[in-house]
């Protein structure tokens, strides 16, 4: 494992009960055996349709879910080996941000209390309080007058600045978002992304993005990891995975975005829905879907094989 990386996941595993009446047994499985590094500094995008696990992957990293089998390293160590003070070091050091941030935040409680919580818990002096939260909103494009509204006084692009605001109060290594601005208009999008971007260099952050928009995850990240139904069929450099995708379903995403097929020689579709993570295909999961699928694809998984520039790709028709 390189020095470098500040989080990393070995062979992650999770898979959820079905409850209800006609699924009774079932196993969705959301992570299958899967390996990720973040690592310091760098800006991680997770992509992928919806149900492909990566929102599961983001919380057992943040340490809001525990994998049914392998490990989290929190600066090369076992998340499971910390002691009771480092766990709580890394709740701290470690925090998320999420699609929908109202419902992070106590409705009755002012933004200004809100974000300062982390401030008051570590006892910080009254002055010092005010100091840092109006340095914080201010980072975020809030004006600290604001500090006593309430949740519900706020737009949605607004509430996701107070969200990324409370996250900063805990003075975090590692920012992890999930699909932070796929709920906002498009114009606030933009201004969200270049907050975090700002953000990261400020206050030094590892950050990690999940995100179905390919597109977002391109300008924002220096690496980008693509996950089909629990596994990673793609990663790789940003503008490399982008630019000179492999995996046939990476050439499906980026052809689904608007306004880009045109100017692309691809001609990778996406077909048919993505199968029920209650019944994984056999051999390589994508193949049911996949216009190039051979015998082989059909009874045999493919492995994920990393070249010299740190393109890894799962197909059997990539050498
Ligand atoms: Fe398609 Fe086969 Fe490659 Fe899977 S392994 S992506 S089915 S060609």
């Amino acid at each position: 494992m390189s020095e470098n990386n500040i989080l990393k996941a070995e062979n992650l595993t999770k898979r959820f009960k079905l409850s209800s009446r006609n699924t009774s047994n079932r196993l969705l499985t959301a992570l299958d055996n899967v390996s990720i590094q973040l690592s310091t500094g760098e800006t991680l995008g997770i992509a992928g349709e919806s149900g492909c696990g990566k929102s599961t992957m983001a919380k057992i990293l943040a340490g809001l879910l525990v994998p049914d089998s392998g490990s989290v390293f929190y600066n090369n160590t076992r998340l499971e080996d910390l002691d009771d003070k480092d766990k709580t070091h890394f709740r701290r050091k470690t925090q998320m941000i999420f699609q929908d941030p109202f419902s992070s935040l106590n409705p009755r409680m002012r933004i200004g209390d809100s974000i300062s919580e982390p401030f008051a818990i570590a006892g910080m002096p009254k002055a010092v309080q005010q100091e840092e939260l109006a340095r914080i909103m201010t980072a975020v494009g809030l004006h600290v007058e604001v500090s006593s509204r309430f949740p519900d006084e706020f737009s949605g692009g607004q509430r996701q600045r107070i969200g990324i605001a409370r996250a900063l109060a805990a003075y975090p290594e590692i920012l992890i978002a999930d699909e932070p601005v796929s709920s906002l208009d498009i114009s606030i999008q933009a201004q969200i992304i270049n907050i975090l971007l700002q953000l990261k260099l400020e206050f030094a952050l590892s950050m990690m993005i999940v995100s179905h928009n390919l597109l977002v995850l391109r300008h924002i990240c220096d690496r980008i990891i693509i996950m089909y139904l629990g596994t990673v069929v793609e990663s790789g450099p940003a503008s490399e995975v982008f630019i000179n995708s492999r995996h046939p379903y990476t050439e499906a995403l980026i052809n689904a975005i608007p306004g880009l097929l045109a100017s692309n020689l691809k001609t990778e579709l996406l077909h048919d829905d993505l199968p029920s993570a209650t019944s994984i295909p056999s051999g390589c999961r994508f193949h049911p879907r996949c216009r190039h699928a051979i015998e082989r694809c059909r009874h045999e998984a493919p492995i994920l094989v990393e070249d010299l520039n740190g393109h890894a790709v799962a197909c059997h028709l990539v050498s």
